[in-house]
């Protein structure tokens, strides 16, 4: 049995409503333990379908329900937004759901630490949202949603029996929502913690080959990136990849399959930088006698991004482009698997526009690691019909022809990729899932009726 983590009640904190003070400010610890102290273990902030309004389970999480307002577009609010703590391990789980009419939503879970409520609502909106675009683009039947977990103080959540138990009791959580939310792995998570999720809840995908389901997406993330980078140079009238130097940061599970996806192409010559010493050395010994320069570099060093290339790929963490970065960019394309590459998207897009550099959305090109474990549960084909015609040519939504569509109307419509991109996933994200409608909506219906947030 894991012993809680978590002293019960500090001295002098108080249960009292009027004591509450700014929960937002609060560490999500803290969070929990006002929680629980007035007997509550879950809560949700949803929108009233009526009103358009945030409302929460209790009047007394009212504070975070106008701070999700505040940060959610009034024409495309969150769904619902469930919060729960574990049973043992008391740590704090968030479940985001953004958009449903597409199907159930669909998000990996993130492990992370938050130093408050406001980070961790901020990114769970945030990245829920982005799953919402990322679905809708790919034309996936599925909504949009995303798990937090925030990760518990000090080194308990290494161990392994904890870990073990913080998984179990996600999965629980995951399946009181009814299927609401799908669950899979990200940042922070696992194959193995997927596993244990997966014992305790049926929707849960990306998981491990033994167990029927589809292992890692990594290679099919880099060919669908490699396709994007296609259809980029394409657009620009540039040719092909073949002949092309290909510069990239970050170069583990994906960076490395996208290396051998290019030489098969017939780049050039790929530079990459990694942070990691014996992946470096690993990579190095593997192309020796291939055009490809790995070199080790320093976190926080990305003078990387400012080789001259034809195609600049952000593989490893996101908002590594902005204003001081942004500058020195010498690339034609940037094109790459790491999710956020924007440090805020709007003005960096603007940025990168204004220097002439085209910038395919991360949203658009990384799709395939959600597009490999999307039909995960029909079961699986040799060379896949229905992941093959997204790195085909011939079907309009594939990732080469999505990606010319949409810098064809950013061009057409005067504006960046991203805002092209996005009014596009949006208008799609509309589109009802034509057999099962508005059910997602209908199970939070029922959750909030049934009076989910007493279990
Ligand atoms: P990974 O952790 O295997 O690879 C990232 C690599 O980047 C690591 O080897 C790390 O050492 C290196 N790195 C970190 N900071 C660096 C820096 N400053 N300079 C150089 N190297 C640095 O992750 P991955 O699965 O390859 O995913 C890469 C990115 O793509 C992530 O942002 C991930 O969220 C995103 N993504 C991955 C998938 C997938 O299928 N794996 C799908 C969609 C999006």
């Amino acid at each position: 049995m894991v012993k809680s983590l978590i002293p019960v009640q500090s001295p002098g904190d108080s249960a009292d409503p009027k004591c509450m003070g700014r929960i937002v400010e609060l560490a999500p610890e803290a969070f929990v333990e006002r929680l629980l102290a007035r007997g509550q273990r879950r809560a949700w902030i949803r929108t009233d379908p009526q009103s358009g309004r945030v409302r929460a389970s209790t009047p007394v999480l009212e504070e975070l329900a106008d701070y999700v307002e505040g940060q959610t577009d009034p024409e495309r609010r969150h769904e619902a937004v469930f919060l729960g703590v574990g049973l043992e391990t008391r740590a704090l789980f968030g479940v985001f759901v953004h958009r449903t009419q597409r199907g159930q939503a669909q998000g990996g879970v993130r492990h992370w630490p938050y130093p408050t409520m406001a980070s961790f609502l901020r990114d769970g909106l945030r990245l829920s949202r982005g799953m919402s675009r990322k679905c809708a683009l790919a034309d996936l039947w599925w909504g949009g949603g995303k798990a937090l977990i925030s990760r518990l103080p000090g080194d308990g959540w290494r161990d392994t029996d904890v870990r073990r138990k913080i998984y179990a009791e996600l999965g629980d959580f995951v399946s009181s929502l009814c299927g609401v939310y799908v669950t899979a792995e990200d940042v922070g998570t696992t194959p193995l913690d997927m596993v244990e999720v997966h014992r305790h809840t049926r929707f849960a995908t990306c998981l491990p080959t033994e167990i029927g389901g589809s292992g890692n997406p990594s290679l099919m993330t880099a060919r669908g990136v490699v396709c994007a980078m296609e259809g980029a140079l394409d657009f620009l009238e540039r040719g092909s990849l073949r002949g092309a130097k290909v510069v990239m940061e970050g170069a583990g599970n994906v960076g490395a399959c996208m290396i051998d996806e290019l030489l098969e192409r017939g780049v050039r010559e790929i530079v990459a930088t990694e942070i990691c010493e014996e992946r470096t050395a690993a990579l190095q010994d593997r192309y020796a006698d291939r055009p490809v320069r790995v070199m080790r570099v320093e976190p926080g060093d990305h003078r990387i991004l400012a080789e001259p290339c034809d195609v600049l790929a952000p593989n490893a963490l996101g908002g590594v482009l902005g204003p001081k970065t942004v500058p020195d960019v010498q690339a034609r394309v940037v094109c790459g698997a790491a999710n956020n590459a924007l440090s805020d998207e709007t003005r960096d897009a603007r940025l990168l526009a204004e220097r002439g550099i085209l910038f395919v959305p991360d949203f658009l090109a990384n799709r395939m690691g959600i597009v490999a474990c999307s039909n995960e549960q029909y079961g699986s084909v040799p060379g896949d019909p229905d992941l093959a015609r997204h790195l085909g040519r011939d079907w309009p939504g594939s990732v080469y022809n999505r990606t010319r569509e949409v810098l064809a109307r950013a061009r057409a419509e005067g504006t960046t990729p991203v805002a092209a991109a996005n009014a596009m996933a949006d208008r799609k994200s509309d589109e009802l899932h034509p057999i099962f409608g508005d059910r997602a909506r209908r199970i939070i219906e029922g959750l909030v009726s049934e009076g989910w947030e007493r279990g």
